[in-house]
């Protein structure tokens, strides 16, 4: 599971978009943004908001249970 939130992007709205890969949660970023904040989408162009996007996206942080044991 990949993430990326508003905050990843500079703008202060508590929305995370999760997605199976990158490409999914910036897809749903995307949406997300377009419908929410509008005036953000319309600095850059959509190859530059996907390029952004995809220099911040992270993985989910998984609860300290599911990490694997350190070596
Ligand atoms: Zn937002």
């Amino acid at each position: 599971m990949k993430n990326i939130s508003c905050m990843d992007m500079g703008v202060t709205c508590p929305f995370v978009a999760e997605g199976e890969t990158a490409e999914d949660a910036v897809m749903n970023l995307t949406t997300h943004a377009t419908v929410t904040h509008p005036e953000e989408v319309a600095k850059m162009t959509p190859e530059q908001m996907k390029e952004a996007m995809m220099a911040k996206f992270h993985d989910a942080v998984l609860p300290v249970e599911e990490m694997p044991p350190t070596a």
